[in-house]
């Protein structure tokens, strides 16, 4: 009988630490910031198909860095598990990889090349072993992923034009909770302007519109705003929210402002429609500009829709039969504190989605490292997860076009 335990025993002699280590630095190496990372994503082209995979290069709405796409079929009818990662990383100065004891340090080490090669692990442990009984493996990785300079378009469209699984697992350094729900969030720039030019404060005529008194009404109704999305709580991700980062206005201390400007985040609970969202933030921005006789522009950027996972689905279940053979116990359930590719795969594609990752840290900053210990768990758990998944499906559950199961936010 083809026990968990009996699936692990058998796939674990194959992961290969040092085989995941090299493919991570090779990834690592190849500086990749958001929306450059063509050359990353040729490497990894390179990698698999030096592996032997066929490898597929998807433009996406990209065509400067095309998603990397491979696929482990298993000769038999069955669901596909996808394993998807993001090649980009955050504009900051580039550090190259180091392999130091249990570590992976360099730029994309934590988040998340160093994930991608577990990934890429798991899929060639897969086939060394021949363990996938039904279905297939879809392997994606693409560009576009960190905000500001990424909006997702590329993943957006893999997964509308239907280039996704039945179920994806991300390995994003995430490993202590499962995440069931998580807010959707926007970011937005406020620019107030007064029509006169700079003039010094002594001289300005009495009805100028002051830019710096609209921004302050501005921040005091933002706050009322937040006292207000406080009062409606989620059992999981909490309450929807209003953030101001940043208020900037004037040169120096005597010249009358001609500009005022603001920004930051806004994050919406599961459920809630992000255009209508989007809406009521413009109409309290047009109110705004009416009483001060102010023009003020709004630069909106949605970041990722709300995200929720069913508890209760056959994918999660797999995975936490996985999750307790190898670490002796299942995660607990909890919000997803950040938005990710999950995200997308939920509101897109009703595709069920894990984030689960190595143990990592440094995350945005120029200080990123991983666990390889943990990465090489990550690769060992994904193929395990990918032979449970695969095998306890129904084979007949899905025809090609029938789309993906339905998972609503009103399930949690
Ligand atoms: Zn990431």
């Amino acid at each position: 009988m083809n026990t968990t335990a009996a699936i692990l025993e058998r796939l674990k002699p194959h992961v290969n630490r040092q085989r995941l280590v090299d493919t991570a630095r090779r990834l690592i190496e190849v500086p990749s910031p958001t929306g450059a990372a063509g050359a990353v994503s040729d490497r990894l082209a390179e990698i698999l198909a030096a592996d032997g995979f066929e490898v597929q290069r998807l433009a996406a709405g990209h065509p400067t860095a095309p998603a990397v796409s491979i696929r482990l079929e298993s000769g038999q009818a069955g669901p596909t598990l996808q394993f998807n990662g993001h090649l980009d990383t955050v504009h900051l100065p580039f550090v190259p990889p180091a392999v130091e004891d249990n570590r992976i340090t360099g730029s994309g080490a934590s988040d998340m090349k160093s994930g991608i090669a577990a990934a890429v692990e798991a899929v060639r442990v897969l086939r060394e072993t021949g363990a996938l009984p039904a279905g297939s493996v879809l392997l994606t990785a693409h560009d576009l992923h960190e905000a500001p300079w990424g909006d997702s378009h590329q993943l957006d469209n893999l997964i509308r034009d239907g280039h996704r699984g039945d179920a994806v697992l991300l390995p994003e350094p995430l490993r202590d909770v499962l995440p069931i729900a998580g807010r959707g969030s926007a970011t937005w720039k406020v620019v107030i302007r007064r029509p006169g030019p700079p003039v010094h404060e002594v001289m300005r005529p009495r009805d100028e519109p002051s830019v710096i008194a609209a921004a302050a009404e501005l921040i005091a109704r933002l706050g009322r705003l937040e006292d207000e999305l406080r009062t409606t709580t989620h059992p999981v991700c909490g309450s929807a929210s209003v953030f101001i980062g940043q208020v900037h206005a004037g040169e120096i201390f005597n010249q009358y402002p001609q500009q005022a400007w603001l920004e930051g985040t806004r994050r919406w609970l599961p459920g809630t429609n992000p255009g209508a969202v989007a809406g009521d933030f413009r109409a309290r921005l047009d109110r705004l500009a009416a009483e001060t006789a102010t023009a003020v522009e709004l630069r909106w950027m949605m970041i990722r829709d709300s995200f929720a996972l069913d508890p209760a689905h056959p994918f999660v279940a797999a995975f936490q039969r996985c999750h307790r053979a190898i670490s002796g116990s299942v995660l607990p359930s909890g919000p997803k504190p950040f938005v990710d590719d999950g995200n997308s795969f939920f509101a897109l594609g009703g595709v069920p989605a894990i984030t689960h990752g190595p143990r990592a840290g440094g995350q945005h900053t120029v200080s990123e490292w991983v666990d390889i210990e943990d990465l090489v768990r990550i690769a060992w758990l994904y193929a395990a997860t990918a032979v449970e998944f695969c095998s306890e499906q129904p084979r007949t559950r899905r025809m090609p076009d029938a789309g993906p199961e339905k998972v609503g936010p009103e399930k949690i």
